[in-house]
């Protein structure tokens, strides 16, 4: 364990603001872990969501060629920037890292993005750059466990949703290693993964539609003990349609949504797009 944390939080007499989901890192052998796990060296240029009072910022700045930082919190601007203020290879943002535009902040540099988030901001970060194509090389992000697990779950199992299938389409994801409450201060109730996402060069599967692929994923995971055939209904296409589809993309009338892989739902999605019509409505 390492004070430097707790050092700068004593300093400047910081208080932490529970609903922006501050929970500082304190064991340097996890801030040691998520640089390596990143695969941080001077070619890069990293984005940093939420660096609180820089503790694992100025290890980046260490192995990065550049960061740059995004904190919404005003209290901490002053604390980073005179804590960080011998590197040249630094940038501060002050700002919402939801709304902020990150192709405007990577000018063109393949990113490795790097965050200890918040919940309620992993979600809107990882959509945001998937789905707005937001060109990256890498997220690595501390998360909370169930939400990582979720991510790298696979088909048929309880945590494999949406979000894995987002994810899946875009990136090979790897969990770095687990990271236990006491490693922050204050301690979170949650424990804690630390996952990376690697952008693929082309997504997963061949898919001719994404709205409806998206559309076709999130019918079935709101309706995930119901049968596929049961989800297409509910989308509105009718019982030959239904039957054709799943024929044609060699899928059991009988089977699951939750069942299929990433490549089987672009398969499905494939064929609805091709047979063209169908829609009950
Ligand atoms: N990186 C530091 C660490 O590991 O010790 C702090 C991590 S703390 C879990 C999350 C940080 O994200 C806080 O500094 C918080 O103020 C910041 N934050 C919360 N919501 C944010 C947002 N929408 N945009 C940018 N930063 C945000």
């Amino acid at each position: 364990m390492n004070n430097t944390t707790k050092d700068i939080v004593a300093k400047y007499g910081f208080r932490f603001t529970k609903s922006l989901g501050q929970n500082f890192l304190v064991d340097m052998n996890i801030v040691s872990d998520i640089v390596a796990g990143a695969g941080i060296t001077k070619d890069d240029h990293v984005i940093e969501i939420g660096p609180g009072v820089g503790t694992l910022t100025e290890a980046l700045l260490q192995a990065a060629g550049k960061v740059t930082a995004i904190e919404l919190d005003s209290k901490l601007i002053p604390i980073l920037e005179e804590e960080l203020k011998g590197y040249d290879n630094f940038t501060l943002i002050h700002g919402d890292a939801t709304k902020v535009d990150l192709e405007a902040i990577a000018k063109g540099d393949n990113i490795k993005l790097v965050a200890n988030l918040p919940y309620y901001v992993t979600t809107p970060i990882i959509t945001k750059l998937l789905n707005d194509q937001v060109k990256f090389h890498s997220l690595t992000i501390m998360i909370q466990k169930e939400v990582a697990d979720r991510m790298n779950a696979g088909p048929g199992t309880k945590d494999y949703g949406s979000l894995s299938v987002l994810v899946q389409y875009y990136c090979d994801s790897r969990i770095i290693r687990s990271v236990p409450p006491e490693s922050f201060i204050p301690r979170p109730k949650v424990d804690s993964t630390v996952i990376r996402l690697t952008k693929l060069d082309t997504p997963r599967a061949f898919v001719k539609d994404e709205e409806l692929f998206f559309k076709l994923v999130r019918q079935v995971f709101n309706m995930r003990r119901k049968t596929l055939a049961n989800n297409l209904k509910a989308m509105g296409y009718s019982k030959e349609f239904i039957e054709e589809a799943l024929t044609k993309a060699g899928i059991d009338i009988k089977a699951r949504g939750e069942t299929l892989t990433v490549e089987r739902f672009a398969d499905l999605a494939n064929t609805i797009k091709e047979l063209g019509k169908g829609e009950d409505k």
